[in-house]
């Protein structure tokens, strides 16, 4: 099943009205760039299906008018964010706004099967605490984070289970299931959220890290690699490490470099283990850290200027294969000014030019994590007005 859009006039449709929260045809036709005619076709067809709703009003110069607006309560989307000890399981409307939610602890052992007779029974739960029916759900949204991926789940969570999961939710819910990891899942709602941005490369560094690429509003797919079906692509930026990554299998790779837990045995290492060292940074968060580095402190300094030159190469090797106009930066170590000029530096070695004036540090996002699960299906199914027979009743 080929998730693209069915009709880009229907989809722009939808996703201008939802920008404007409301608008009548005329406004419409011109920013959508369809004819008067085809949009008639397009909106009889969308108010048929109870997707849109005509709002009469009366405008300024005393004329009545008809706005459309989406019907955001027509359909449901679940949204589960399987986390590092807890799984949160959100139900919302059309417009990703919370219905209600539960939360249960992943005490599973890694035995599979439990895992996903307790995931199946909270999704049931949810519906039934709303009085949603199945049929009126559009799809699931699951959205695995790093940290339970390389703590939890490796073999939770191996590729062929992947299928099992999707199969079972889909067999007791009519709508379709799709799994992402955060970090891709968080691109796609950010280009929907700002679609000022067409075509970026999203590199997140903090508590949860990774990196995700965006062409034309939509997800690139990693290239081939063992986790493939989980979007994981690890990129090698210090081909002479030793340390293998738990979860690519490969040495050096992006993901384990940057990895502050990495990070901190290096110091430790280049210290010889010494008690004062290990105490200094047993307890030490990567916010202290960073606060280190700020003011002056030579090690720390030095750490961030290595993640700084893996974050270039990163980004360097991605600007070379793909016509990316934005890097968009997320996470605490972006707003240190003195981060941003080691990665700069990085950037115009590597490259002369551009690229490091395409960087755009993102504010911290207001929107909750779990959005970005429930986001999926609304994505692929609503937008790309992917309704099958549930649009029947
Ligand atoms: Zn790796």
């Amino acid at each position: 099943m080929d998730f693209k859009s069915q009709n880009k006039n229907i989809t722009n449709l939808l996703k201008f009205i939802n920008q404007c929260g409301g608008s009548n045809k005329l406004e419409i036709a011109e920013n959508i760039m369809v004819s008067p005619a085809a949009l008639t076709k397009i909106s009889k067809k969308l108010l048929g299906d109870n997707i849109l709703v005509e709002k009469k009003y009366i405008d300024e110069n005393n004329r009545k008018k008809n706005l459309l607006v989406i019907n955001y309560e027509r359909f449901y989307s679940m949204g589960v964010l399987i986390e590092e000890n807890f799984t949160k399981v959100i139900l919302t409307n059309l417009k990703n706004d919370i219905l209600g939610e539960l939360k249960f602890k992943n005490n599973y052992n890694g035995d599979f099967d439990e895992y996903l007779k307790a995931l199946l029974e909270f999704i049931e739960k949810l519906a039934k605490e709303n009085k949603v029916l199945p049929e009126k759900i559009l799809g699931v949204g699951v959205v695995v984070t790093n940290e339970f991926i390389v703590k939890k789940s490796l073999d939770l969570f191996k590729e062929d289970r992947f299928l099992t999961l999707k199969k079972s939710i889909m067999d007791k819910f009519s709508g379709y299931v799709f799994v992402e990891t955060e970090i891709r899942a968080e691109a796609l709602y950010e280009a929907f959220l700002a679609p000022e941005y067409k075509d970026f490369f999203l590199v997140k560094y903090g508590e949860k890290r990774g990196s995700a690429i965006i062409i034309d509003n939509k997800l690139v797919n990693p290239a081939i690699s063992h986790y493939r079906s989980m979007g994981t692509r690890h990129f090698i930026v210090e081909p002479n490490s030793d340390v293998y990554c738990e979860i690519c299998k490969k040495k050096g790779c992006f993901d384990t470099m940057v990895s502050p837990k990495n990070i901190f045995e290096e110091i430790l290492k280049e210290n010889n283990y010494s008690t004062r060292i290990v105490d200094m940074y047993k307890n030490m968060s990567f916010e202290e850290f960073i606060k280190r580095a700020e003011s002056g402190e030579i090690t720390e300094c030095k750490a961030l200027r290595k993640v700084a030159r893996y974050i270039a190469i990163l980004m360097i090797n991605h600007n070379n294969l793909l016509p990316l106009d934005t890097f968009l930066l997320s996470g605490r170590v972006f707003k240190s000014s003195l981060f941003l000029s080691y990665l700069k530096m990085y950037l115009q070695e590597f490259q002369l030019g551009e690229v490091h004036e395409k960087l755009i540090v993102l504010d911290k996002h207001v929107f909750r994590e779990e959005l970005v699960a429930s986001f999926l299906p609304i994505n692929y199914i609503f937008y790309n007005y992917h309704f099958q027979d549930n649009l029947e009743e």
